[in-house]
């Protein structure tokens, strides 16, 4: 690692790749994913190539329209014109032999961007993917990921508050999912995903998209809605239920999700599996007779992205770790009844979990 490099605040995780490299005995990876090279580098950039070596530098390519932002933000980073990076050249300069050279790629790399790189990398080198690597290293946050995540969820339940006092009957889906948006885009960085605002039976569909159906005041609404800050996301989905209008059915299932949702948050904890999570929630639900009318997985991590590391579902292998933050969002569909879904950001701690969404539920 080079000494300035050490003073960088992504030192620790650009280290942990290192290691992961050598592990896989990969000599460099090329790394192009907007969100990896943020978390590797602290670099937003849309048109960025890092280079690291497994025993050496890394080396941050850019088009010259961002090379003042990558010096601004990353001072401790060599910042070269990507237009002349190839991997054949950068590799003998770096002392890489490039008989039997082993590059790291990501899979979801443009097939145009793979085959450039291919096109100047050595005869016979091998590509390895490690994108699935880089997810796993950005599934544990910092400190400052974990501040970060918080201020956003903590905007989210503010924004919630303000949109929810002023809705109306008479107003559509589209209109409170444009009050969101909005206000979104006024206190925060706008949303990290399409607002998701279902009247009635609307909410059997778990994405709907808001349309022209108008709220009398008496159904219930399911409000789903994350808003983006500082370039994290947030994740939260909430349910008006009128006093009077919500039927004793709408109510049952509402305890069960509730139920579910707060059963999971009391198991969460480092050492779980995803998968047992899931169960978990699964189980509570299953046991009124609910288990078929939750089809989605429990929950998904929440980073710079807002779907991420870790996977939390009936078939994932990951294991929750402390510094992980992921949603629990168990939900109940009943086509052309009734929806609910109750959805909170956690952050895994050292002996449990710490809840991240504050609004009442
Ligand atoms: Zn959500
Ligand atoms: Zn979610």
């Amino acid at each position: 690692m080079k000494k300035a490099e050490n003073a960088a605040p992504c030192a620790p995780r650009l280290e942990q790749f290192r290691k992961t490299l050598k592990k896989r005995r990969i000599d460099i990876a090329i790394v192009r994913d907007q969100a990896n090279v943020r978390a590797l580098t602290g670099i937003d950039c849309d048109n960025a190539l890092l280079a690291v070596c497994a025993d050496g530098a890394a080396v941050f390519h850019t088009d010259f329209r961002y090379i003042p932002m990558a010096h601004r933000v990353a001072p401790w980073l060599e910042t070269r014109d990507i237009k002349k990076f190839e991997l054949r050249a950068f590799a003998k300069a770096a002392g890489i032999r490039a008989k039997g050279l082993r590059a790291g790629y990501e899979s979801n790399m443009k097939v145009s961007q793979f085959e450039e790189l291919k096109k100047k990398g050595p005869a016979n080198a091998k590509y390895v993917d490690i994108y699935k690597d880089v997810l796993g290293i950005r599934a544990v946050k910092t400190e400052e990921e974990i501040e970060k995540l918080a201020a956003a969820a903590k905007l989210n339940d503010e924004i919630w508050k303000t949109a929810r006092a002023s809705f109306k009957p008479g107003m559509t889906e589209k209109d409170m999912a444009r009050a969101i948006r909005h206000l979104m885009i006024d206190r925060g960085d706008g949303e990290a995903f399409d607002t998701i605002v279902c009247v009635g039976k609307n909410a059997a569909e778990c994405h709907h998209v808001p349309d022209d159906t108008v709220w009398d005041g008496k159904e219930p609404v399911l409000v789903d809605m994350g808003v983006k800050l500082d370039g994290y996301c947030s994740d939260m989905t909430r349910n008006i239920v009128p006093r009077k209008g919500a039927s004793a059915k709408y109510r049952e299932v509402y305890e069960a999700v509730l139920a579910a949702n707060l059963a999971a948050i009391a198991a969460a904890r480092p050492g779980i599996g995803a998968s047992a999570l899931d169960k978990v929630a699964r189980d509570v639900l299953a046991k009124r007779g609910l288990g078929k009318a939750f089809g989605h997985s429990l929950g998904h991590g929440v980073g710079l992205e807002i779907h991420e590391a870790p996977v939390v579902a009936q078939k994932s292998k990951a294991v929750l770790a402390e510094g992980m933050v992921h949603s629990i969002e168990p939900g109940v569909y009943l086509e052309g009844e009734l929806g609910v879904r109750i959805e909170d950001l956690v952050l895994i701690c050292k002996d449990g979990c710490r809840v991240l969404s504050h609004s009442e539920k």
